[in-house]
């Protein structure tokens, strides 16, 4: 059946195979969510890294960010950290004074896309003639190599507790991510210079994408070549910044095409294959970048999704035949090498064969998001079939970006935080200080990459205010401390810190204001809490409690975000924990004092390494703290039937907290609710709640200290 017989057929199945996929979230929608939540989380962990003094700049990869997956591609998180204290000098010319400088070298032995990289003094531009660490390699032409096996050994030394992924260069501690450290060449190389220079029919990439990759550079990554008997001191050249860039030049229809050979890739091609070789996205993104290259833009439409697919497909058909996939950019680079033998090879091209022939047929079989049964069903049937329709598809990716970013971003904050664990409440106040005042590290951006820039912008302001949030809070604690009056600059910093969040900064404000004194006033911040804390509102924690990539957030907020097309990483719909570090003291209840000794004997033995990190804080999710502080305000304020009404609250809160995972640190919140009971004078009910605590959390629990407080009266 050539283009003219099937001309209607592939148009029909074209428009049905958009829908479905539109209906999965390939859209322009969903994937600038995804593009947008990756790119401001990579800009949030390299801010993170500067802030903590650490030349480390961090890049998302592949399908999250680029947004080609679904939901049910179950995608991995792939993350590239760069360490930009080395200077990757292609020639001697490059070497800098005092810095760590790794010299380029291309060996006889080496493929063409690696290179090793040769130790150099720091003092001198020469070599280095003797090892001074132990991942230097002394080679039989007597020159010291950069081994690239250092990674994988740091990784396990850092990470001795947690469990331990590797794949290639990538290392982990879960599955679901990642994590490849690599070196920046400083200038582009030659490897790359035919792909800018080869003569192109299409018009694509465009003289304006290709200045951008010019400037975008290579990364080195320590992975030697799969054929290589010298492939530990061998560092292979990405060119994952260009590869990304021109991902994001695509529009919707290549991305449907790319989407749907990684689903054909997934659910019949690999699995045809049966474990021998695999057909990888990598190979899959190659076909789109030739195909791109290649087609006519008018090929590029809606109705010949299908021809642009089996292009694709005879592209890959093609490189089996003559055992050549070639790199899109270099295109000297076999990607077949070390993935796919000759009869894998066979095997390939006997499936792919086999889907051409059949008209793509297979997708009609694809499990993944039930993407065959959307292709060949209409709406009526959809329903009948029980699919999850287009808009609850939606609100799950939204649901799931914004947790993902949210976390992040107090995760980010908690680390940095923690470096400060051992200072004076007077030495905090100084390091947050200057943290907020320095220029915060303006990440070194190309030129091209203005939206990174701006994302850079936004995450620095958003620290910031975390930063001021603590700073305010500390200060404050030092004023009450010394009875002296709280100025006019510690209520400023309060004030820009207002929307870290819906509650945190207020909750410490109104806390502050009760300690204080100032009950009325804390009542007024209490109620104005309560006011935005609607419905929507989502509690996002970032202690460990709540799993970047697993946790369902309520569906009342993922309708909010998707509906109103708010940004999957607004403020206004989150909730954080509060967060009370030791030198904040005197700004807290009494009862969270508790909270930040809750290590009895060897109970810190028993704590997870996360929880460790904040073991001496007081932590209190806002939703529960909202209501126990309107029961403090208002007992104060001697208004006993509101301050019943906050007491029940604090119940409802826990309860439908627990129900609905938006409770992350339940044993805080019962011990405020049994701390409430004790001024009640329930100590009977008040032991009930402390005990219940422990019964379900042991060890490291203030519940501990609360019960033998009540018991040895
Ligand atoms: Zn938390």
């Amino acid at each position: 059946m050539d283009r003219f017989v099937s001309g209607r057929f592939y148009d029909v199945m074209s428009l049905r195979l958009i829908a479905a996929l539109e209906d999965m979230g390939v859209t322009e929608l969903i994937v600038g969510r995804r593009r947008h939540t990756f790119l401001q989380d990579e800009s949030a962990e390299s801010l993170t890294f500067k802030t903590r003094g650490v030349n480390f700049v961090c890049y998302h990869f592949g399908s999250m960010t680029e947004g080609t997956t679904t939901p049910g591609m179950g995608s991995d998180i792939d993350t590239l950290i760069c360490n930009d204290d080395v200077n990757i000098m292609s020639g001697w010319p490059e070497w800098e004074r005092g810095r760590e400088n790794l010299l380029m070298v291309k060996h006889v032995t080496c493929s063409p896309q690696h290179y090793r990289l040769q130790e150099a003094r720091s003092d001198l531009p020469l070599p280095l003639t003797q090892s001074c660490h132990e991942f230097c390699v002394t080679d039989h032409d007597g020159k010291i190599y950069r081994s690239n096996t250092f990674v994988g050994q740091l990784w396990r030394q850092e990470n001795a507790d947690a469990p331990y992924f590797h794949a290639g260069p990538s290392h982990s501690f879960s599955e679901m991510y990642d994590f490849v450290f690599a070196y920046r060449c400083r200038t582009l190389p030659a490897e790359c210079n035919s792909w800018f220079t080869r003569s192109r029919h299409g018009n694509w990439p465009t003289p304006e994408i290709l200045q951008v990759a010019r400037e975008l550079g290579c990364f080195l990554i320590p992975d030697g070549h799969c054929f290589s008997e010298h492939n530990s001191i061998e560092w292979r050249l990405s060119p994952s910044l260009i590869e990304r860039h021109l991902m994001f030049s695509m529009e919707d229809i290549h991305i449907q095409c790319y989407v749907t050979l990684k689903l054909l890739k997934k659910d019949t091609i690999n699995p045809y294959l049966n474990g021998n070789g695999k057909l990888t996205s990598f190979h899959c993104k190659t076909a789109l970048f030739y195909a791109r290259e290649q087609l006519l833009p008018e090929m590029w439409t809606d109705d010949h999704l299908f021809d642009c697919i089996i292009y694709c497909l005879n592209l890959l058909c093609d490189w089996t035949s003559r055992a050549h996939c070639p790199h899109y950019i270099m295109d000297e680079v076999n990607l077949f090498d070390g993935k796919l033998n000759s009869e894998q090879r066979d095997s390939l091209h006997a499936i792919l064969t086999i889907i051409i022939d059949t008209h793509l047929a297979p997708l009609a079989v694809v499990e993944t998001d039930n993407l065959g049964v959307r292709l060949l069903h209409n709406v009526y049937t959809l329903a009948i079939w029980d699919m999850t329709p287009r808009r609850a598809v939606y609100q799950g990716i939204t649901g799931f970006l914004s947790v993902f970013g949210n976390v992040n971003q107090i995760v980010n904050v908690r680390l940095i935080l923690n470096d400060a664990a051992d200072l004076s409440p007077d030495e905090l106040c100084l390091y947050l200080h200057s943290l907020i005042t320095q220029p915060l590290h303006q990440l070194h951006r190309h030129r091209s990459e203005q939206d990174l820039f701006r994302l850079d912008v936004v995450n620095r302001d958003s620290l910031i205010r975390y930063l001021q949030q603590h700073l305010a809070s500390t200060s404050a604690s030092i004023c009450l401390q010394r009875g002296i009056q709280i100025g006019d600059m510690i209520w400023s910093w309060y004030s820009t810190a207002m929307n870290t969040d819906v509650s945190s900064t207020r909750l410490k404000l109104a806390s502050m204001l009760y300690c204080k004194g100032d009950l009325q006033l804390a009542a007024d911040v209490l109620e104005d809490v309560e006011r935005r804390y609607d419905s929507t509102v989502q509690a996002i924690c970032g202690c460990g409690r709540m799993h970047q990539l697993l946790s369902k957030p309520q569906e009342t907020f993922t309708e909010a975000v998707n509906e109103e097309n708010i940004d999957v990483l607004s403020t206004n719909k989150v909730a954080f924990c509060v967060r009370f570090l030791p030198q904040e003291a005197f700004c807290i209840p009494q009862i969270l004092h508790y909270e930040m000794v809750r290590a009895v004997g060897d109970d810190i033995q028993h704590m997870h390494r996360t929880e460790r990190e904040w073991m001496k804080w007081a932590v209190v999710d806002s939703r529960p703290f909202l209501h126990y502080l309107q029961y403090l305000t208002f007992r104060g304020l001697g208004l006993r039937h509101r301050q019943l009404q906050a007491l029940h609250s604090l119940g409802v809160s826990i309860i439908d907290g627990l129900d609905h995972d938006q409770l992350f640190h339940p044993e805080t919140a019962v011990h405020l609710a049994a701390h409430c009971l004790e001024m009640e004078n329930e100590p009977d009910l008040a032991l009930q709640g402390y005990l219940g605590s422990q019964s379900e959390i042991p060890r490291n629990n203030a519940a501990n200290w609360h019960i033998r407080r009540l018991t040895s009266i």
